[in-house]
């Protein structure tokens, strides 16, 4: 299984989803949403290096294609802790 076989979710601080990324001809993207969790309207494509808005809560985020690869793997690690470790976070 490749790591980005499924779309993987953006999200901002307060859990909203901002927008997926993709693998598209070779290069990550994010695909932004113009509505916070709202995966059916993409309002833009970032490649490389960009700031989002969350439409929701207004927290800026920025995207940057290799820290995020690097964010996905923290973010997997997170994960497979909280699942032994159930403090609320
Ligand atoms: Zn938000």
């Amino acid at each position: 299984m490749t790591p980005l076989a499924a779309p993987v979710v953006w999200r901002c601080k307060n859990e909203h989803v901002l927008g997926h990324v993709s693998l598209i001809d070779g290069v990550r993207r994010l695909l932004v949403y113009r509505n916070a969790d709202c995966p059916d309207d993409v309002s833009v494509v970032l490649t490389g290096l960009g700031v989002v808005k969350c439409s929701a809560c207004k927290r800026r985020r920025t995207w940057h294609a290799g820290q995020d690869a690097l964010e996905e793997l923290l973010a997997l690690r997170k994960e497979r802790r909280a699942l032994t470790d159930n403090r609320d976070s």
